[in-house]
């Protein structure tokens, strides 16, 4: 029996162009596998409004989570009436829009007339949760109305978490058992199971997000759960590429990866993947495929054991924010990497990890890496925090905060290869290195410097990538 999980992005689910992508490949996907499970994410931008609902909510700004309200309305309502739906489908969609949309009132509403944190955090979860819930049902109908036997599934009833809102863990042992009560019998029947991607909920009931683009971690979970042939990740560009196409124009697709490559990649900047979706597929040896719903014909990126092609080479380059800690004088960094961590753990819901340390007789010089799922703000957030706790203990604390970015070369063996390390580093040119750092999983190097270098560290390194052509070949 094969079994095919496909996952879909929100940039390919707000169009009724985009849509007809996904349908057809779907319908297409449904002569060659056996059964199909699909996971959506909720449609491009509606993520982004939530949240501004939820923050509006707890400033008690009832008139703009109101306004954000009847936007998503008019937004869902609009794209359902360009969809080919017959009136009793398109009815209970509309229905089932309008009762999301006032349970999503209702928690601004308990957002807005509480002020304890740990329950606002709970409310913000079910808010933000709306988005995906509207998807999978709207999705669900268009399959059916296609003579395809969709089924919207709440990913709520599916995958149980920790209680760590806003970027939630899930448990595996008690999600394998839900996922296969849930999706076996309907798989059995032919039934294409829609899947709310991104969220969960705790033992108790309440509902949890897995962090920014988490759809694909459920996606990831749900696969290996299930003991899935592939995972099939649909986005809206051709795979995983060299660089970021949007600051490097000749970026290219790299047609394969190892799951140390892709987690490494997608940790440290590659938005296009979750950072924790990797480590159930490396388990279940589960090969991943990302792919672009508007050229399906292309291979796109093939994420598996195997590295493919060469025993070492450079195959991508990225760039993220980091925060680094510098102190004058050296002294014990015990102390503070400890402090780093609890606030860290705090405010940000991440466990703490000092990605560069260095230490000599006249400075101290610490790098945590903040995740892109916490966004810019998540660092502006977490640099305040800081900057507050440190002020307690002014005597005890003399260290500076400083935003660095944090350049990375990602690629197979490259940490054994020392020619391609020197030539890493001659790429950088004459840019300051604040430090240096070799990942546990020897395939990346990342350097952390001034922000204002970034882009030419980029540059430098993915030239390389260009030149050497065999990374990419
Ligand atoms: N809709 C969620 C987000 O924007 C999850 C996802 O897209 O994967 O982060
Ligand atoms: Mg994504």
């Amino acid at each position: 029996m094969t079994t095919l999980v496909m996952k879909f992005g929100g940039a390919s689910l707000g169009t009724s162009a985009g849509l007809a992508q996904v349908l057809g490949i779907i319908a297409s996907e449904s002569q060659y596998w056996a059964q199909l499970v699909i996971v959506v994410s909720a449609l491009d931008g509606v993520t982004d409004m939530l949240l501004e609902a939820a923050q509006l909510a707890r400033i008690d700004n009832r008139r703009g989570y109101r306004r954000i309200a009847a936007n998503l309305r008019s937004r869902h309502l609009a794209l359902i009436d360009q969809l080919p739906l017959d009136r009793p489908d398109r009815n209970t969609l509309q229905a089932d829009i309008d009762r999301l949309l006032s349970s999503l009132l209702d928690d601004c509403q308990t957002i807005a007339n509480n002020l304890h944190e740990e329950l606002s955090a709970m409310h913000i979860d079910a808010v933000v949760a709306v988005g995906e819930r509207l998807s999978a049902r709207i999705i669900a109908a268009l399959l059916r109305q296609n003579g395809i036997r969709g089924v919207a599934v709440d990913g709520a009833e599916v995958l149980v978490t920790d209680d760590v809102h806003g970027n939630a863990n899930p448990f595996f042992a008690p999600t394998s058992q839900k996922v296969n009560d849930a999706l076996a019998p309907m798989l059995q029947r032919d039934m294409i199971p829609v899947v709310t991607g991104y969220i969960g909920a705790t033992a108790a009931g309440a509902t949890t997000t897995l962090g920014r683009g988490g759809t694909d971690y459920t996606a990831s979970v749900i696969s290996s759960v299930l003991g899935a042939d592939e995972l099939w990740i649909w986005t809206d560009v051709d795979g995983m590429m060299t660089a970021d196409p949007r600051v490097e124009r000749d970026a290219r697709v790299i047609p394969r990866l190892s799951y140390v490559e892709a987690a490494d990649l997608a940790y440290f900047g590659a938005r296009i993947l979750h950072a924790r979706m990797i480590a159930p597929l490396t388990e279940a040896k589960l090969p991943l495929r990302v792919k672009n719903v508007f050229s399906p014909e292309q291979a796109g990126t093939l994420v598996s054991a195997d590295p493919g092609g060469r025993q070492a080479a450079i195959k991508a380059v990225t760039a993220i924010q980091a925060l680094a800690l510098r102190r004058p004088a050296s002294g014990s960094m015990a102390g503070v990497t400890r402090l780093v961590g609890n606030t860290l753990f705090r405010t940000l819901g991440m466990r703490s990890e000092v990605l560069i340390a260095s230490q000599s007789s006249s400075s101290s010089f610490l790098c945590f890496v903040i995740p892109t799922s916490h966004g810019m703000e998540g660092l502006e957030h977490l640099q305040r925090a800081l900057g507050e706790k440190m002020a307690e203990y002014p005597e005890k604390m003399p260290w500076t905060i400083d935003s660095v970015a944090l350049v990375t070369a990602i690629g197979a063996n490259l940490q054994r290869a020392p020619q391609l390390l020197s030539r890493v580093l001659a790429g950088l040119g004459d840019i300051e290195i604040y430090g240096m750092a070799l990942g546990a999983s020897n395939c990346s190097v990342s350097v952390a410097m001034a922000r204002k270098d970034a882009a030419k560290a980029v540059a430098g390194i993915h030239d390389l990538i260009l030149r050497s052509g065999s990374d990419s070949a």
